[in-house]
């Protein structure tokens, strides 16, 4: 089975770890170059659509501040980082207003590999620092530990540590004889379907958890429930585990509250709805994508 990697770094990035209190000393030997992209809460900074990389080998410019950036990975000579940037410091960036910003959703979908690896990576690390300042046990501020990605409190009595959270979360490709179920949330886009998703509870298997949600959000009970492949995902620091199943049986119960429609459709139907524009699919690099490719392979041999 092929990986799932649009998102996640590449090896030679993922390898490349540097103890973030050295990274000014490679500055000083001035060998290296730093291709910082910034964030605005949930967007990315962009020029003409294209991430916009700020490059420099002073990374105590005036854009960064001290403790407002991730370091990412390195790649040869260069490393690459994440920050957030004030709409101030942006503008004195932006002189010859060639700069804007574009929704990180967006973004993460229309560029290549390497791009979408880096801003999922960095928009993770820098949401995780900033939402995890203070510890949750006893109040005081929290230190980041630069060696790894972890935290400690800094109130001696405490030193709890605190390790970037990744949430376990299913999504399934069911089928019942030829055909798929696909269904939308009422808050979706219209048109769009998608294979159902979820997330793991406490005490809860990711097979158990696909049972559950199937059965929760349409009545459908599963059989033959086996693991496909994952992928992280950004949002909610979720790693989604990929699953294909089959139905019992046809019948279907929607939960209204969690679902506005819930359908099966064969091959022919998906293929008709999506030619005339009555059914829009996950985008393409997307895990449930890749669920609803799998089987149409079935059909194409
Ligand atoms: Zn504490």
């Amino acid at each position: 089975m092929k990986f799932l990697n649009h998102f996640s770094l590449s090896k030679d990035l993922r390898d490349s770890k540097i103890i973030e209190k050295e990274l000014s000393k490679l500055t000083k030997k001035n060998n290296y170059n730093f291709k910082i992209f910034f964030l605005i809460d949930d967007n990315v900074v962009t020029c003409k659509d294209v991430v916009f990389f700020y490059e420099t080998n002073n990374i105590y410019s005036d854009l960064l501040e001290k403790n407002n950036f991730a370091y990412i990975g390195k790649k040869a000579k260069t490393i690459f980082l994440s920050s957030f940037v004030s709409k101030e410091k942006l503008s004195f960036l932006n002189k010859s207003n060639i700069l804007e910003y574009r929704n990180i959703r967006e973004v993460l979908f229309s560029n290549n590999r390497e791009i979408s690896s880096l801003v999922s990576s960095g928009f993770q690390l820098m949401q995780w620092k900033k939402d995890n300042k203070f510890c949750g046990k006893c109040g005081f501020k929290n230190r980041f530990l630069s060696f790894e990605n972890s935290m400690i409190c800094s109130n001696q009595k405490c030193l709890k540590r605190i390790f970037p959270r990744i949430n376990p979360t299913v999504i399934v490709n069911i089928t019942y004889r030829d055909k798929i179920l696909l269904a939308r949330n009422r808050n979706w886009k219209k048109n769009l379907y998608s294979c159902l998703a979820g997330f793991c509870e406490f005490n809860e298997s990711a097979e158990e958890a696909v049972e559950r949600e199937s059965f929760e959000e349409t009545g459908v009970i599963l059989k033959e429930i086996e693991y496909v492949f994952s992928q992280t995902w950004p949002f909610q620091n979720n790693l989604m585990l990929g699953f294909q199943a089959k139905a019992k049986k046809s019948e279907i119960i929607i939960d209204k509250h969690e679902l506005e429609d819930a359908r099966w459709f064969s091959y022919r139907d998906l293929v008709f709805s999506v030619n005339n524009k009555k059914l829009i699919l996950p985008k393409k690099h997307s895990i449930a994508r890749n669920l609803i490719f799998l089987w149409e392979e079935r059909f194409k041999n």
